[in-house]
């Protein structure tokens, strides 16, 4: 039996399912999840001493690769000073005019630990900045586990089957309006019944937790549209685009400016950190300014904004985004070739740094309902053919893939060949 295997195994007999994050656990594969014991760069490092190339990121964070000198030195320097004070300091200042720069929509900031965190204070800042309940979001869309979102939500719940999970109570989903993805149609309907109650509609810009799939042309400008109209908050969730896509995140990429950004993975750099944003005047409804009461004992943490910082920073340097944005197309392009090659219909969608590719004849992949429909046994089949080959993607056909700045040529041609002998087995 591998280390793996026999960890995992141990874990089953004390955290539920053997694993802190449900994905983990390979329900999406099937088959033992692997323990990793180091990473650096573009390669992941297992207790049983296998290396593989990484396109998880640690599901988006590792946007330099991992283990980045300039971070970990951060995190060093920041702990010699003391590991938590519960008290301001100078770096949140830092951090907060850092992300108001990058950030178009972004005029003050609260910071927060995870992107769960940010996503369920946005949602309560939006309905206690407008008096409203309901909250529009849509299907196969993840805003992390709070209550009100957990409702169709993609990622791990809809790799178990559990879009909708129990414990959600019916009186608070009742609030919950899910519409499909760029179908504006459908939004328009949504806003004709119930638009004096829609406080806000929170989307990712970039589906990130069906796969992946971006927004077809003048989706997002209709949702701005429509929330100008009705009055409702648009938020962008951006924790997985943010400071991705672009340095601003999708809404630099599309040009269209929510009204809150939630933000997380990149912009903790690795530690647990995660922000929320947007209008001042909103903003200034949040405790102590306002009465929407939020808080955190760990609220940025010393520590995580050192890291956070340094990411960032880093991210700046010119040219960075254009390379990413080269080396994701580089690899679709590769695996679509190499699918084509082997005969397998394959369809891939990238946005900057993140893709996703498709396991169908679907020329296009722009709704929900094609993912579910995509081949489920092939991409199961395909995965462990690829880590074999050392290769690792996100364990789950709804996830979006992610590329770091350290993959570089010889780890995307590596990856390409990889993928056409698997494609060959299938
Ligand atoms: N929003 C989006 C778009 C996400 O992808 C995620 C996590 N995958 C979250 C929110 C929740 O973030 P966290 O896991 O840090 O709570």
């Amino acid at each position: 039996m591998s280390r793996s295997s026999e960890l995992f195994l141990q874990a089953k007999s004390v955290i539920p399912g053997g694993v802190n994050s449900p994905v983990r656990a390979f329900n999406g594969v099937g088959g033992d999840p692997l323990f990793f014991e180091s990473a650096n760069g573009a390669y992941l490092h297992d207790a049983d001493g296998k290396a593989y190339i990484d396109y998880v990121g640690s599901w988006g964070p590792m946007i330099l690769g991992h283990n980045h000198p300039a971070i970990k030195q951060a995190v060093f320097d920041a702990a010699e000073r003391g590991l938590s004070f519960g008290a301001p300091t100078e770096i949140e200042v830092t951090m907060a005019e850092k992300v108001k720069a990058l950030v178009p929509s972004i005029e003050k900031v609260r910071m927060v630990s995870s992107g769960t965190e940010a996503t369920m204070s946005a949602i309560r800042l939006a309905r206690g900045y407008t008096g409203r309940n309901k909250l529009l979001k849509f299907e196969g869309c993840y805003h992390g586990h709070a209550d009100s979102l957990l409702v169709k939500a993609g990622s791990g719940a809809l790799t178990l089957g559990e879009p909708t999970s129990p414990g959600v109570p019916a009186d608070v989903a009742k609030h919950t309006l899910t519409a499909v993805f760029n179908d504006l149609d459908n939004v328009k309907g949504f806003f004709a019944q119930y638009g004096d109650d829609i406080a806000c509609v929170i989307v990712e810009p970039v589906a990130g937790n069906m796969n992946c799939i971006p927004p077809v042309p003048g989706f997002l400008e209709g949702l701005r549209e429509l929330c100008d109209q009705h009055g409702a908050v648009l938020i962008f969730d951006e924790v997985m685009t943010g400071f991705r896509v672009a340095l601003g995140g999708a809404q630099e990429h599309y040009g269209v400016i929510p009204d809150m950004t939630t933000l997380g993975k990149v912009i903790g750099g690795g530690m647990p950190v995660g922000a929320f944003g947007g209008k001042a005047e909103i903003m200034a409804h949040i405790a102590p300014e306002g009465p929407v009461y939020q808080a955190g004992t760990l609220s940025g943490n010393p520590v995580a904004m050192a890291a956070g910082l340094a990411a960032l920073s880093l991210l700046e340097a010119p040219g960075l985004h254009k390379q990413l944005d080269a080396t994701a197309e580089k690899l679709a392009k590769g695996f679509k070739a190499e699918a084509d090659k082997a005969g397998v219909p394959l369809t891939i969608n990238q946005v900057g740094g993140m893709f996703g590719f498709f396991f169908t004849d679907a020329e296009q992949v722009t709704r929900f309902d094609q993912v579910t429909q995509c081949d489920l046994e092939r991409f199961q089949k395909f995965y462990h053919l690829m880590l074999e080959e050392g290769v690792y993607l996100a364990p789950s056909a709804y996830e979006a893939g992610f590329v770091s700045n350290a993959h570089t040529d010889k780890e995307i041609d590596e990856t390409i060949a990889a993928a056409g002998r698997c494609f060959a087995k299938l």
